[in-house]
């Protein structure tokens, strides 16, 4: 059978009359998730839902498609009343039963709490079924629950035994009133049965292979999702089944089917309860709440802040600005996975042999053995499909599935074959030489956390494990801005005192190495009114902007004074060589990095602060550089108060440094292959003194 084409979830509503013309809460919602999106509609009487329902599956039917349509009201009853009421412990006897009572007109008038009388008066004292306005209320259906006895019904099925927050389904009226949502919704879905007949199965009571699959569904499953996931002035039925039928639509096909399969026979049971988190997964990362203007705000009463200070109000303070999609695992590398992701099937999917041999049942002594030998071959890729008799051994190669009678291999070398025989030495210990279901992997286990950023043997295990798509965060978006009059783009003529633009390639290679999408957002003159016009346009362009130039806090330092006039920026200055102040600042909504124009410093101020916020901004963790001590191939003293980062590289497992500190040598950039980093204190380094090394690598570059 094939997945699920359209994912449909109901919210049921038992109103006596036809819900407001205006949209509404409580009142019928339907969300129909097909090809990738979710539309929901609103439906004021359970006539026009369900003849919306009708053409859905219609529609479906006719394109050969498959529906799995879940609605939020109990589909049975606690055990026995079935039976109680039909003479059969069958719950779809109870809903032909039901269906036969139930008058549910066009308008919404019905006669529900009749028909929940008429069944309370087949049971012994007062009940099962209770509440109602006080002008409807019998001596047969109590207005109170307490005025119930005797009439032998448990309380809850047991499906609700496990959400205590699930109202029981004898309850009619006030909060809730699923006792009336099921008596009506029953007798609506019994009517679908019998249009659709074999096309139409009801989860878990029959096979859910049919075209139509009805289920139940219960959204306060997924309330602190749907919390989070709500749009500001979303009623909350119609988020609650947009979500819900988003996260059922999200899981791998095979999932949905397993999670049809499991329920009491007669009771019925909540599609996907015990697999919150599963369906959790199945929805991706929450959308980015905005960042908070006050992000960049400055530590308090510090003038020059420590590096480990900066970074870590920085992590505190950002958060992910992208959202999630769905790419198949082939094109998956470098991504960032939006959600955890679950094994879908175990590795080895079966028993398997892990040599090249013989396969037989049991531990062998001692001694020479002899077994009569199959005239088959089991080879990798062969269902295991027959059975090899006790005492009997098969030929098996690397790989192959254990067919039944077979839990040890015996290696080819160590076998003597005779014409249709096979001898060997032992001992040789019972599953001697295969690998067990799931020793790698088990079904269900969670293989890759959210927020990792995907590797080639990454791309082997989901693949191996089952995984075909993966819900990974949208590409982060950065574009790169330089600044000032000074600067022409290489390759353009430079006049006298005119300077390349030397920042701009550097910081778009880093961009692209740090496997975040780089925007080229030229060069600006150092003016105020076209920088705002660029960044405003950059805004549209970029999640993040990285601009260089312009970040301190002289005359025509634009970046930092078009920032501060936006409201938005902190002038950061922090004690770290090279360096300069940074500018931190939100534009439109967009986080801007003011980083100096000096290339040197750039870089350092990039690979130091930009690359672990660009990370998490990703949806990635944040990401602290990675360096090894080595020992020192330099000399150098530093004063106390700032951290200093060199330019470095190893030979002959020392650290050697470039040989000028100047902050304008951008050669000693690309002869560098990593950085020093020296630490806040003062220091003498002497030869042969350990430092920290980081490689670019380190950086994530
Ligand atoms: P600023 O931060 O604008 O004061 O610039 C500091 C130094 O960096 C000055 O010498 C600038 O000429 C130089 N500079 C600024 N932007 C770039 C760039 N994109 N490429 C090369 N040098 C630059
Ligand atoms: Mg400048």
């Amino acid at each position: 059978m094939t997945a699920f084409d359209r994912i449909i979830i109901v919210d049921w509503s038992a109103s006596k009359s036809p819900s407001p013309k205006k949209p509404s809460a409580d009142a019928i919602w339907i969300a129909v998730h097909q090809a990738g999106t979710t539309t929901c509609t609103y439906h004021r009487t359970r006539l026009d839902a369900v003849t919306a329902l009708c053409a859905q599956f219609d529609d479906a039917l006719a394109l050969g498609q498959r529906v799995m349509a879940g609605f939020d009201f109990p589909f049975g009853y606690p055990a026995g009343f079935a039976h109680a009421v039909t003479g059969r412990a069958d719950p779809l006897s109870l809903w032909a039963e039901l269906a036969a009572r139930i008058v549910d007109g066009a308008d919404n008038a019905n006669n529900r709490f009749d028909v929940a009388c008429g069944l309370n008066r087949m049971f012994p004292g007062v009940g099962p079924f209770w509440g109602c306005p006080q002008a409807q209320s019998d001596a047969d259906l109590p207005a109170k629950g307490s005025l119930r006895h005797g009439h032998g019904m448990a309380e809850r099925r047991k499906v609700e035994e496990v959400i205590p927050s699930a109202q029981p389904c004898w309850k009619l009226y006030t909060t809730g009133s699923v006792g009336s949502q099921a008596l009506l919704g029953i007798a609506r879905l019994q009517a679908l049965r019998v249009r659709y007949g074999a096309a139409l199965s009801v989860s878990p009571f029959q096979a859910p292979d049919t075209p139509i699959v009805l289920a139940e569904v219960y959204p306060s499953l997924l309330a602190k999702d749907v919390a989070a996931r709500q749009g500001m002035d979303e009623i909350k039925d119609r988020a609650q089944v947009r979500i819900l039928a988003d996260a059922f639509a999200g899981l791998p096909p095979d999932t949905l089917t397993t999670l049809l399969h499991e329920g009491d026979p007669e009771e019925g049971w909540i599609l996907g309860l015990g697999h919150e988190d599963v369906l959790r997964a199945a929805l991706g990362a929450a959308p980015p709440p905005p960042l908070k203007n006050d992000c960049f705000a400055l530590p308090p009463g510090i003038e020059w802040t420590p590096v480990d200070v900066a970074l870590r109000d920085l992590q505190s303070r950002l958060g992910p600005v992208v959202g999630s999609q769905t790419v198949p695992v082939a094109s998956a590398l470098g991504r960032i996975l939006a959600a955890d992701v679950t094994a879908v099937r175990a590795h080895p999917p079966l028993p398997n042999t892990a040599v090249d041999g013989y396969g037989f049942a049991g531990t062998r002594g001692a001694g020479v053995h002899s077994l009569p030998l199959l005239d088959v071959q089991m080879t990798a890729g062969r269902s295991p499909d027959f059975v090899v008799p006790d005492g009997h051994a098969v030929r098996i190669l690397t790989g192959a599935a254990l067919p039944d009678g077979v839990d040890t291999v015996v290696l080819q070398e160590d076998v003597t074959r005779g014409e249709d025989t096979i001898a060997f030495h032992g001992p040789v210990k019972g599953g001697a030489n295969t690998r067990a279901t799931g020793e790698d992997v088990e079904a269900g286990a969670v293989i890759a956390l959210v927020g990792r950023v995907l590797t080639p043997a990454d791309l082997a295990v989901l693949s191996a494990v089952g995984v075909n798509d993966v819900a990974v965060r949208t590409a982060l978006r950065v574009g790169v801005l330089s600044t000032g009059d000074e600067l022409v783009a290489p390759g353009d003529t430079a006049a006298p005192g005119q300077i390349f633009d030397a920042n701009r390639p550097m910081l778009l290679g880093l961009i692209a190495r740090m496997g975040h999408v780089p925007v080229d957002l030229g060069h600006v003159r150092d003016d105020r009114a076209a920088l705002a016009a660029r960044l405003d346009w950059a805004a549209g362009e970029a999640d993040v902007i990285l601009t260089s130039g312009g970040a301190s806090s002289g005359d025509e330092d634009h970046v930092s004074a078009l920032l501060n006039e936006a409201g938005a920026m902190a002038l950061w200055r922090i004690a770290i060589k090279p360096g300069r102040p940074l500018a931190l600042g939100l534009w439109q909504d967009t986080p801007v990095f003011g980083l100096p124009g000096n290339p040197v410093a750039a870089m350092v101020c990039t690979l130091v602060f930009a690359a672990p916020a660009l990370s998490q901004m990703a949806g990635s963790e944040w990401r602290v550089p990675q360096g090894f001590d080595v020992p020192a191939a330099f000399e150098k003293r530093k004063k106390a108060g700032r951290r200093e980062y060199l330019r470095a590289r190893m030979r002959a497992g020392q650290v050697e440094i470039f040989a000028s500190e100047g902050s304008g040598r951008i050669s000693g950039l690309s002869w560098a292959e990593g950085l020093v980093a020296l630490p806040d204190e003062a220091l003498h380094v002497q030869p042969g003194d350990l430092v920290r090394y980081i490689p670019w690598a380190g950086f994530g570059i």
